[in-house]
Protein backbone atom coordinates (compact mmCIF):
# COMPACT_ATOMS: atom_id res chain seq x y z
CA UNK A 1 0.00 0.00 0.00
CA UNK A 2 1.86 3.49 -1.04
CA UNK A 3 0.10 6.84 0.11
CA UNK A 4 -0.51 7.69 -3.68
CA UNK A 5 -3.59 5.29 -3.23
CA UNK A 6 -6.64 7.24 -4.72
CA UNK A 7 -9.78 7.22 -3.52
CA UNK A 8 -10.69 5.26 -6.78
CA UNK A 9 -8.66 2.52 -5.65
CA UNK A 10 -10.05 1.97 -2.41
CA UNK A 11 -12.30 -0.89 -3.13
CA UNK A 12 -9.21 -2.93 -3.72
CA UNK A 13 -7.56 -2.25 -0.30
CA UNK A 14 -6.95 -5.14 1.66
CA UNK A 15 -8.77 -3.71 5.05
CA UNK A 16 -7.34 -6.73 7.20
CA UNK A 17 -4.01 -6.52 5.98
CA UNK A 18 -4.19 -2.55 6.40
CA UNK A 19 -5.43 -1.92 10.11
CA UNK A 20 -5.43 -5.59 11.20
CA UNK A 21 -1.82 -6.02 12.83
CA UNK A 22 -2.31 -2.20 14.15
CA UNK A 23 -5.69 -2.46 15.97
CA UNK A 24 -6.71 -4.60 19.11
CA UNK A 25 -8.82 -7.81 18.82
CA UNK A 26 -11.86 -6.03 19.82
CA UNK A 27 -11.57 -3.93 16.54
CA UNK A 28 -14.10 -5.22 13.82
CA UNK A 29 -13.40 -4.96 9.75
CA UNK A 30 -15.39 -5.68 6.85
CA UNK A 31 -15.07 -4.80 3.34
CA UNK A 32 -18.39 -4.53 1.87
CA UNK A 33 -18.50 -7.31 0.03
CA UNK A 34 -17.94 -9.66 3.18
CA UNK A 35 -21.06 -11.65 5.02
CA UNK A 36 -20.34 -9.65 8.63
CA UNK A 37 -20.44 -6.09 6.57
CA UNK A 38 -23.91 -4.73 7.86
CA UNK A 39 -23.15 -5.56 11.54
CA UNK A 40 -19.74 -3.40 11.19
CA UNK A 41 -20.69 -0.45 9.35
CA UNK A 42 -22.43 1.90 11.31
CA UNK A 43 -26.37 2.11 11.07
CA UNK A 44 -28.35 4.68 9.10
CA UNK A 45 -31.83 6.81 10.03
CA UNK A 46 -32.59 7.73 5.91
CA UNK A 47 -32.45 5.49 3.05
CA UNK A 48 -32.23 8.84 0.96
CA UNK A 49 -28.79 9.56 -0.68
CA UNK A 50 -26.42 7.16 1.36
CA UNK A 51 -22.68 6.99 1.83
CA UNK A 52 -21.40 4.79 -0.30
CA UNK A 53 -18.88 2.48 1.40
CA UNK A 54 -16.32 0.02 0.71
CA UNK A 55 -15.50 -1.24 3.88
CA UNK A 56 -16.27 -0.83 7.34
CA UNK A 57 -14.19 -0.66 10.74
CA UNK A 58 -15.43 -0.45 14.58
CA UNK A 59 -12.77 0.42 16.19
CA UNK A 60 -13.04 -1.36 20.21
CA UNK A 61 -10.94 1.31 21.92
CA UNK A 62 -9.29 5.25 21.43
CA UNK A 63 -5.95 3.90 20.44
CA UNK A 64 -7.51 1.81 18.02
CA UNK A 65 -9.70 4.96 16.95
CA UNK A 66 -6.23 6.60 16.55
CA UNK A 67 -3.83 4.17 14.74
CA UNK A 68 -6.94 3.99 12.08
CA UNK A 69 -6.48 7.81 11.74
CA UNK A 70 -3.29 7.85 11.68
CA UNK A 71 -2.79 4.50 9.01
CA UNK A 72 -6.05 6.12 6.78
CA UNK A 73 -4.02 9.09 6.58
CA UNK A 74 -0.72 7.23 5.23
CA UNK A 75 -2.78 5.49 2.28
CA UNK A 76 -5.00 8.09 1.58
CA UNK A 77 -7.93 6.25 2.53
CA UNK A 78 -11.21 8.56 2.69
CA UNK A 79 -13.03 8.18 5.55
CA UNK A 80 -16.31 9.28 7.30
CA UNK A 81 -16.92 8.31 10.94
CA UNK A 82 -20.85 7.67 12.68
CA UNK A 83 -22.39 6.65 15.75
CA UNK A 84 -26.58 6.28 14.96
CA UNK A 85 -26.53 7.72 11.24
CA UNK A 86 -28.91 10.62 11.59
CA UNK A 87 -26.77 12.97 9.76
CA UNK A 88 -29.21 13.49 6.40
CA UNK A 89 -28.40 15.93 4.00
CA UNK A 90 -27.50 15.66 0.76
CA UNK A 91 -23.52 16.30 1.33
CA UNK A 92 -23.34 12.58 2.58
CA UNK A 93 -24.96 10.87 -0.78
CA UNK A 94 -21.61 12.49 -2.16
CA UNK A 95 -19.57 10.41 0.05
CA UNK A 96 -18.40 7.26 -2.54
CA UNK A 97 -15.60 4.63 -1.81
CA UNK A 98 -15.16 5.39 1.72
CA UNK A 99 -14.17 3.84 4.60
CA UNK A 100 -16.91 3.92 7.40
CA UNK A 101 -15.65 4.15 11.03
CA UNK A 102 -18.27 2.79 12.59
CA UNK A 103 -17.96 4.33 16.53
CA UNK A 104 -20.63 2.31 18.43
CA UNK A 105 -18.47 1.39 20.97
CA UNK A 106 -17.56 5.07 22.33
CA UNK A 107 -21.14 4.29 24.45
CA UNK A 108 -20.48 5.61 28.38
CA UNK A 109 -22.76 7.29 30.77
CA UNK A 110 -20.84 8.70 33.90
CA UNK A 111 -22.29 11.77 36.27
CA UNK A 112 -20.25 13.41 38.90
CA UNK A 113 -23.66 14.37 40.69
CA UNK A 114 -21.82 16.77 43.15
CA UNK A 115 -20.01 18.37 40.65
CA UNK A 116 -22.91 18.89 38.45
CA UNK A 117 -21.21 16.69 35.21
CA UNK A 118 -21.70 14.30 33.14
CA UNK A 119 -19.79 12.96 30.79
CA UNK A 120 -20.67 10.41 27.93
CA UNK A 121 -18.88 8.35 24.64
CA UNK A 122 -18.78 10.10 22.01
CA UNK A 123 -21.61 7.74 20.55
CA UNK A 124 -23.46 7.70 23.12
CA UNK A 125 -27.48 8.85 22.26
CA UNK A 126 -29.53 11.16 24.31
CA UNK A 127 -31.86 8.12 25.17
CA UNK A 128 -29.09 6.69 26.80
CA UNK A 129 -28.66 9.35 29.17
CA UNK A 130 -31.91 10.32 30.26
CA UNK A 131 -32.53 7.13 32.87
CA UNK A 132 -28.97 7.90 34.70
CA UNK A 133 -29.69 11.39 34.75
CA UNK A 134 -33.46 11.21 36.17
CA UNK A 135 -32.13 8.47 38.82
CA UNK A 136 -29.62 11.53 39.92
CA UNK A 137 -32.27 13.67 40.16
CA UNK A 138 -30.20 15.77 36.95
CA UNK A 139 -31.42 16.88 33.94
CA UNK A 140 -28.77 18.90 30.50
CA UNK A 141 -30.98 20.38 27.79
CA UNK A 142 -31.02 17.75 24.67
CA UNK A 143 -32.72 17.38 21.11
CA UNK A 144 -36.02 15.80 21.39
CA UNK A 145 -35.37 12.04 19.77
CA UNK A 146 -33.82 9.47 21.98
CA UNK A 147 -32.36 7.53 18.87
CA UNK A 148 -29.78 10.56 18.18
CA UNK A 149 -26.34 10.70 19.02
CA UNK A 150 -25.65 13.49 21.80
CA UNK A 151 -22.17 14.62 20.65
CA UNK A 152 -23.38 14.49 17.36
CA UNK A 153 -26.45 17.15 17.93
CA UNK A 154 -24.09 19.30 20.02
CA UNK A 155 -21.38 19.65 17.94
CA UNK A 156 -23.64 21.33 14.76
CA UNK A 157 -25.43 23.48 18.09
CA UNK A 158 -27.79 21.25 19.22
CA UNK A 159 -31.65 22.52 19.93
CA UNK A 160 -34.35 20.90 21.59
CA UNK A 161 -37.38 21.54 24.04
CA UNK A 162 -35.15 22.25 27.62
CA UNK A 163 -33.29 24.98 25.36
CA UNK A 164 -35.81 27.89 27.13
CA UNK A 165 -34.77 26.49 30.61
CA UNK A 166 -30.77 25.84 29.51
CA UNK A 167 -29.88 26.91 26.48
CA UNK A 168 -28.49 25.59 23.64
CA UNK A 169 -26.69 22.11 24.16
CA UNK A 170 -23.35 23.69 23.04
CA UNK A 171 -23.70 25.56 25.99
CA UNK A 172 -23.70 22.93 28.68
CA UNK A 173 -20.61 21.36 26.57
CA UNK A 174 -17.74 21.87 29.42
CA UNK A 175 -15.08 19.81 27.41
CA UNK A 176 -14.27 17.19 24.54
CA UNK A 177 -11.46 14.72 24.29
CA UNK A 178 -11.08 14.07 20.34
CA UNK A 179 -8.72 12.35 17.73
CA UNK A 180 -7.63 14.80 15.41
CA UNK A 181 -6.24 14.69 12.01
CA UNK A 182 -2.87 14.15 13.17
CA UNK A 183 -4.22 10.57 15.24
CA UNK A 184 -3.35 12.73 18.50
CA UNK A 185 -5.57 13.05 21.25
CA UNK A 186 -6.23 16.51 22.96
CA UNK A 187 -8.51 17.64 25.07
CA UNK A 188 -10.68 20.79 24.00
CA UNK A 189 -12.03 23.41 26.52
CA UNK A 190 -11.92 26.75 27.66
CA UNK A 191 -8.80 26.40 29.15
CA UNK A 192 -7.19 23.46 26.75
CA UNK A 193 -7.27 24.40 22.94
CA UNK A 194 -9.41 26.95 23.18
CA UNK A 195 -9.76 28.20 19.32
CA UNK A 196 -10.77 24.12 18.74
CA UNK A 197 -13.14 24.05 21.35
CA UNK A 198 -14.44 27.63 19.78
CA UNK A 199 -14.76 25.64 16.40
CA UNK A 200 -16.05 22.22 18.14
CA UNK A 201 -19.34 24.30 19.33
CA UNK A 202 -20.67 24.51 16.00
CA UNK A 203 -18.21 22.56 13.64
CA UNK A 204 -17.19 19.58 15.33
CA UNK A 205 -17.43 17.39 12.68
CA UNK A 206 -15.14 18.91 10.64
CA UNK A 207 -12.21 18.92 13.40
CA UNK A 208 -11.89 15.29 14.56
CA UNK A 209 -13.54 12.36 16.07
CA UNK A 210 -15.01 12.65 19.62
CA UNK A 211 -14.55 10.26 21.78
CA UNK A 212 -15.86 11.39 24.90
CA UNK A 213 -17.86 14.66 26.19
CA UNK A 214 -18.73 16.61 29.43
CA UNK A 215 -21.46 18.53 29.77
CA UNK A 216 -22.63 20.36 33.00
CA UNK A 217 -26.19 19.84 34.21
CA UNK A 218 -28.95 20.95 36.20
CA UNK A 219 -31.58 19.84 39.05
CA UNK A 220 -34.37 18.70 37.71
CA UNK A 221 -36.57 21.36 37.00
CA UNK A 222 -39.79 21.10 38.84
CA UNK A 223 -38.51 17.84 40.34
CA UNK A 224 -38.81 16.05 37.01
CA UNK A 225 -42.22 17.25 35.95
CA UNK A 226 -43.48 17.97 32.14
CA UNK A 227 -46.85 17.80 30.36
CA UNK A 228 -47.33 17.26 27.27
CA UNK A 229 -50.75 18.25 25.26
CA UNK A 230 -51.35 17.21 21.65
CA UNK A 231 -54.28 19.26 19.53
CA UNK A 232 -55.75 18.07 16.36
CA UNK A 233 -57.39 20.34 14.19
CA UNK A 234 -59.22 20.61 10.49
CA UNK A 235 -57.87 22.44 7.91
CA UNK A 236 -60.31 25.90 8.72
CA UNK A 237 -57.96 26.22 11.71
CA UNK A 238 -54.59 27.01 10.39
CA UNK A 239 -54.68 30.55 10.35
CA UNK A 240 -56.07 30.59 14.08
CA UNK A 241 -53.05 28.38 14.62
CA UNK A 242 -50.30 30.77 12.98
CA UNK A 243 -51.64 33.49 14.87
CA UNK A 244 -51.20 31.53 18.56
CA UNK A 245 -47.56 30.91 17.69
CA UNK A 246 -47.19 34.47 16.56
CA UNK A 247 -48.77 35.61 19.79
CA UNK A 248 -45.31 33.82 21.51
CA UNK A 249 -43.08 35.81 19.32
CA UNK A 250 -42.00 37.91 22.09
CA UNK A 251 -42.73 36.07 24.97
CA UNK A 252 -42.61 32.57 24.84
CA UNK A 253 -41.82 31.14 28.67
CA UNK A 254 -39.12 29.10 29.22
CA UNK A 255 -40.32 26.01 30.34
CA UNK A 256 -42.51 25.93 27.45
CA UNK A 257 -41.54 24.80 23.76
CA UNK A 258 -44.29 24.42 20.94
CA UNK A 259 -44.61 22.31 17.66
CA UNK A 260 -47.73 23.38 15.28
CA UNK A 261 -47.43 20.99 11.79
CA UNK A 262 -49.11 20.63 8.91
CA UNK A 263 -50.00 17.20 7.97
CA UNK A 264 -52.52 14.79 6.43
CA UNK A 265 -54.65 12.08 7.54
CA UNK A 266 -54.31 9.44 4.70
CA UNK A 267 -57.15 7.69 5.95
CA UNK A 268 -59.26 10.18 6.29
CA UNK A 269 -57.96 12.33 3.22
CA UNK A 270 -58.23 14.94 5.29
CA UNK A 271 -55.70 17.79 5.71
CA UNK A 272 -54.97 18.83 9.52
CA UNK A 273 -53.05 20.90 12.03
CA UNK A 274 -51.20 19.10 14.92
CA UNK A 275 -49.89 21.39 18.03
CA UNK A 276 -47.62 19.86 20.04
CA UNK A 277 -46.82 21.93 23.58
CA UNK A 278 -44.79 20.75 26.07
CA UNK A 279 -44.28 22.20 29.60
CA UNK A 280 -41.73 21.08 32.12
CA UNK A 281 -43.32 22.28 35.10
CA UNK A 282 -46.99 21.47 36.64
CA UNK A 283 -50.03 21.01 34.91
CA UNK A 284 -51.74 24.12 36.97
CA UNK A 285 -48.77 26.21 35.38
CA UNK A 286 -49.22 24.83 31.67
CA UNK A 287 -53.23 25.06 32.04
CA UNK A 288 -53.09 28.43 30.68
CA UNK A 289 -51.19 27.76 27.58
CA UNK A 290 -53.30 24.87 26.84
CA UNK A 291 -56.74 26.14 27.16
CA UNK A 292 -55.37 29.15 24.18
CA UNK A 293 -54.83 25.68 21.98
CA UNK A 294 -58.54 24.41 23.52
CA UNK A 295 -60.25 27.69 22.62
CA UNK A 296 -59.61 27.16 18.65
CA UNK A 297 -61.57 24.38 18.79
CA UNK A 298 -59.65 21.06 18.14
CA UNK A 299 -60.76 17.74 16.69
CA UNK A 300 -59.40 16.05 19.39
CA UNK A 301 -56.98 16.81 22.46
CA UNK A 302 -54.56 14.51 24.53
CA UNK A 303 -52.92 15.80 27.82
CA UNK A 304 -50.39 13.63 29.05
CA UNK A 305 -49.02 14.39 32.40
CA UNK A 306 -45.46 12.74 33.07
CA UNK A 307 -41.77 13.07 33.23
CA UNK A 308 -39.08 14.72 31.31
CA UNK A 309 -38.16 11.08 30.21
CA UNK A 310 -41.52 10.60 29.29
CA UNK A 311 -42.18 13.48 26.88
CA UNK A 312 -39.22 12.33 25.28
CA UNK A 313 -40.42 9.01 24.71
CA UNK A 314 -43.20 10.12 22.99
CA UNK A 315 -41.46 12.66 20.60
CA UNK A 316 -39.46 9.71 19.58
CA UNK A 317 -42.33 7.33 18.68
CA UNK A 318 -41.97 6.53 14.80
CA UNK A 319 -39.83 9.75 14.52
CA UNK A 320 -36.37 6.95 15.39
CA UNK A 321 -37.92 4.32 13.44
CA UNK A 322 -34.85 3.81 10.93
CA UNK A 323 -34.64 2.97 6.73
CA UNK A 324 -37.45 5.54 5.59
CA UNK A 325 -36.70 7.48 2.60
CA UNK A 326 -36.82 11.04 4.09
CA UNK A 327 -35.03 14.34 3.96
CA UNK A 328 -35.24 17.70 5.57
CA UNK A 329 -34.57 21.50 4.41
CA UNK A 330 -34.86 24.07 6.94
CA UNK A 331 -34.47 27.94 7.12
CA UNK A 332 -34.15 29.64 10.75
CA UNK A 333 -37.38 32.16 11.39
CA UNK A 334 -37.11 35.59 13.17
CA UNK A 335 -41.02 36.38 13.93
CA UNK A 336 -43.95 34.42 12.75
CA UNK A 337 -45.29 35.82 9.40
CA UNK A 338 -49.03 34.66 9.42
CA UNK A 339 -50.01 35.04 6.08
CA UNK A 340 -46.92 32.91 4.32
CA UNK A 341 -47.86 29.82 7.27
CA UNK A 342 -51.22 30.15 5.85
CA UNK A 343 -50.02 30.04 2.28
CA UNK A 344 -47.93 27.57 2.70
CA UNK A 345 -50.75 24.71 4.64
CA UNK A 346 -52.31 25.55 0.97
CA UNK A 347 -49.47 24.81 -0.92
CA UNK A 348 -49.11 21.36 1.20
CA UNK A 349 -52.79 20.18 0.63
CA UNK A 350 -52.25 20.61 -2.79
CA UNK A 351 -48.80 18.43 -3.25
CA UNK A 352 -50.98 15.94 -0.68
CA UNK A 353 -53.56 15.35 -3.15
CA UNK A 354 -51.57 15.47 -6.52
CA UNK A 355 -49.01 12.83 -4.89
CA UNK A 356 -51.24 10.08 -2.67
CA UNK A 357 -48.00 8.73 -1.55
CA UNK A 358 -46.31 11.69 -0.31
CA UNK A 359 -46.32 12.03 3.24
CA UNK A 360 -44.19 15.12 4.31
CA UNK A 361 -44.65 17.56 7.53
CA UNK A 362 -44.35 21.00 7.87
CA UNK A 363 -43.18 21.53 11.64
CA UNK A 364 -42.21 24.84 13.32
CA UNK A 365 -40.11 24.11 16.26
CA UNK A 366 -40.39 26.96 18.56
CA UNK A 367 -38.26 27.63 21.53
CA UNK A 368 -37.35 30.42 24.59
CA UNK A 369 -34.03 31.91 23.37
CA UNK A 370 -33.55 33.71 26.46
CA UNK A 371 -31.12 32.07 27.99
CA UNK A 372 -29.01 31.35 24.28
CA UNK A 373 -29.11 34.79 23.61
CA UNK A 374 -27.56 35.33 27.63
CA UNK A 375 -24.04 33.81 25.99
CA UNK A 376 -22.39 36.15 22.63
CA UNK A 377 -22.64 34.96 19.75
CA UNK A 378 -18.76 35.68 19.24
CA UNK A 379 -18.38 33.03 21.78
CA UNK A 380 -18.82 29.46 19.97
CA UNK A 381 -18.97 28.90 16.09
CA UNK A 382 -22.86 28.03 15.71
CA UNK A 383 -24.31 31.49 14.54
CA UNK A 384 -27.88 31.59 14.40
CA UNK A 385 -28.86 31.85 18.74
CA UNK A 386 -31.71 34.56 17.85
CA UNK A 387 -33.55 32.01 15.95
CA UNK A 388 -37.36 32.09 17.17
CA UNK A 389 -38.39 29.41 15.15
CA UNK A 390 -36.78 26.41 13.57
CA UNK A 391 -38.66 25.03 10.17
CA UNK A 392 -38.24 21.43 9.61
CA UNK A 393 -39.78 20.71 6.33
CA UNK A 394 -39.81 16.33 6.40
CA UNK A 395 -40.16 14.78 2.96
CA UNK A 396 -41.11 11.38 3.85
CA UNK A 397 -42.01 9.08 1.00
CA UNK A 398 -41.00 5.88 -0.69
CA UNK A 399 -41.10 6.38 -4.06
CA UNK A 400 -37.58 7.64 -5.74
CA UNK A 401 -39.82 8.79 -8.22
CA UNK A 402 -41.08 11.05 -6.61
CA UNK A 403 -37.52 13.14 -6.06
CA UNK A 404 -37.20 15.78 -8.52
CA UNK A 405 -41.62 16.89 -7.75
CA UNK A 406 -40.43 16.77 -4.30
CA UNK A 407 -37.07 18.84 -4.76
CA UNK A 408 -38.78 21.51 -6.38
CA UNK A 409 -41.75 21.83 -4.51
CA UNK A 410 -39.13 22.09 -1.22
CA UNK A 411 -37.24 24.67 -2.61
CA UNK A 412 -40.34 26.84 -3.73
CA UNK A 413 -41.51 26.03 0.14
CA UNK A 414 -38.45 26.88 1.45
CA UNK A 415 -37.98 30.11 -0.60
CA UNK A 416 -41.37 31.30 0.48
CA UNK A 417 -40.93 31.20 3.94
CA UNK A 418 -37.33 32.59 3.93
CA UNK A 419 -38.82 35.59 1.99
CA UNK A 420 -41.06 36.85 4.94
CA UNK A 421 -38.37 35.01 7.59
CA UNK A 422 -37.48 38.51 8.93
CA UNK A 423 -33.47 37.23 8.07
CA UNK A 424 -32.34 39.15 4.41
CA UNK A 425 -30.06 35.84 3.99
CA UNK A 426 -30.89 32.10 4.78
CA UNK A 427 -29.35 31.14 8.46
CA UNK A 428 -29.70 27.32 8.21
CA UNK A 429 -29.40 25.53 11.63
CA UNK A 430 -26.47 23.24 10.36
CA UNK A 431 -28.45 20.01 11.81
CA UNK A 432 -31.84 19.97 10.00
CA UNK A 433 -29.84 20.93 6.96
CA UNK A 434 -30.36 19.87 3.40
CA UNK A 435 -27.03 20.41 2.45
CA UNK A 436 -26.98 22.45 -0.56
CA UNK A 437 -27.34 25.74 1.42
CA UNK A 438 -23.49 25.86 2.12
CA UNK A 439 -21.14 27.38 4.39
CA UNK A 440 -22.02 31.15 4.74
CA UNK A 441 -25.92 29.77 5.61
CA UNK A 442 -24.62 27.45 7.92
CA UNK A 443 -21.95 29.67 9.94
CA UNK A 444 -22.39 32.95 8.67
CA UNK A 445 -19.68 34.80 6.83
CA UNK A 446 -17.68 35.96 10.26
CA UNK A 447 -17.30 32.76 11.94
CA UNK A 448 -16.80 30.77 8.79
CA UNK A 449 -13.39 32.93 8.22
CA UNK A 450 -12.31 32.05 11.19
CA UNK A 451 -13.79 28.10 11.00
CA UNK A 452 -11.16 28.22 7.70
CA UNK A 453 -8.68 29.23 9.44
CA UNK A 454 -8.63 26.79 12.17
CA UNK A 455 -9.60 24.10 9.90
CA UNK A 456 -5.80 24.89 7.98
CA UNK A 457 -4.36 24.58 11.18
CA UNK A 458 -6.31 21.41 12.59
CA UNK A 459 -7.23 19.80 9.94
CA UNK A 460 -5.17 20.58 6.66
CA UNK A 461 -5.82 17.82 4.86
CA UNK A 462 -9.88 18.09 5.18
CA UNK A 463 -10.11 14.19 7.03
CA UNK A 464 -13.19 15.17 8.58
CA UNK A 465 -16.54 17.32 8.03
CA UNK A 466 -18.26 15.33 4.80
CA UNK A 467 -21.31 16.05 5.38
CA UNK A 468 -20.94 20.41 5.66
CA UNK A 469 -18.22 21.04 3.38
CA UNK A 470 -15.89 24.54 4.65
CA UNK A 471 -14.63 25.46 1.23
C1 LIG B 1 -35.09 11.64 14.01
C2 LIG B 1 -34.17 12.82 14.20
C3 LIG B 1 -34.40 13.68 15.26
C4 LIG B 1 -33.56 14.77 15.48
N1 LIG B 1 -33.81 15.62 16.52
C5 LIG B 1 -32.97 16.65 16.75
C6 LIG B 1 -33.20 17.56 17.83
O1 LIG B 1 -34.20 17.47 18.55
N2 LIG B 1 -32.30 18.55 18.02
C7 LIG B 1 -31.19 18.70 17.25
O2 LIG B 1 -30.41 19.61 17.51
N3 LIG B 1 -30.97 17.89 16.20
C8 LIG B 1 -31.82 16.88 15.94
N4 LIG B 1 -31.61 16.06 14.85
C9 LIG B 1 -30.48 16.34 13.97
C10 LIG B 1 -29.22 15.70 14.52
O3 LIG B 1 -28.69 16.52 15.54
C11 LIG B 1 -28.16 15.58 13.43
O4 LIG B 1 -28.64 14.75 12.40
C12 LIG B 1 -26.87 15.02 13.97
O5 LIG B 1 -25.84 15.25 13.02
C13 LIG B 1 -27.00 13.54 14.25
O6 LIG B 1 -25.84 13.01 14.83
P1 LIG B 1 -25.68 11.41 14.89
O7 LIG B 1 -24.39 11.17 15.58
O8 LIG B 1 -26.91 10.83 15.45
O9 LIG B 1 -25.63 11.00 13.36
P2 LIG B 1 -24.40 10.53 12.43
O10 LIG B 1 -24.97 10.49 11.05
O11 LIG B 1 -23.81 9.29 12.96
O12 LIG B 1 -23.38 11.72 12.53
C14 LIG B 1 -23.72 12.98 11.99
C15 LIG B 1 -22.47 13.82 11.77
O13 LIG B 1 -21.85 14.08 13.03
C16 LIG B 1 -20.53 13.56 13.06
N5 LIG B 1 -20.31 12.96 14.37
C17 LIG B 1 -21.16 12.19 15.08
N6 LIG B 1 -20.58 11.82 16.24
C18 LIG B 1 -19.36 12.38 16.24
C19 LIG B 1 -18.29 12.36 17.17
N7 LIG B 1 -18.35 11.66 18.30
N8 LIG B 1 -17.17 13.07 16.87
C20 LIG B 1 -17.07 13.78 15.71
N9 LIG B 1 -18.05 13.81 14.79
C21 LIG B 1 -19.18 13.11 15.06
C22 LIG B 1 -20.47 12.52 11.94
O14 LIG B 1 -19.17 12.38 11.43
C23 LIG B 1 -21.43 13.11 10.92
O15 LIG B 1 -20.77 14.05 10.12
C24 LIG B 1 -32.46 14.99 14.61
C25 LIG B 1 -32.25 14.13 13.52
C26 LIG B 1 -33.10 13.06 13.33
C27 LIG B 1 -32.88 12.19 12.13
Amino acid sequence: MTAAHTAASNVNINLEALFGPHVSSGTLIASASDANFSSVVGPRWSSWQPPQYFGAIKPANEADLQAIIKIAKAHNVSFHATTSGHGTNMQYGKIKNALNINLGNFKSVSIDTANNRLTIGGATSFGDVFGPLWAAGKEVQTGNSVCVGMVGATIGGGIGSMQGLHGLMVDALESVRMVTASGEVVTASETENPDLFWAVRGAGANFGIITSATYRVFDQTANGSAILAEFVYPAAANRSVWELLQSYDNNLPRPLALFPEVGYNRTTNEPMVLYVAIYFGTLEEAQPHFDKARALGPVSTTIVNTTAPGVYTMLSQGVCDNGNYQNEYTVGLQHTDVATMEDVFADMVAFYEANPEYNGKVIYQRYSNEVALQTPVAKTAYPWRDIKTYLLFENIYTNPALDDAVTSFSEKIRDKIQATSGYPNRRVYLNYDHGDEGPAAWWGADHLRKLRALKAKWDPDNLFGKGAPMN
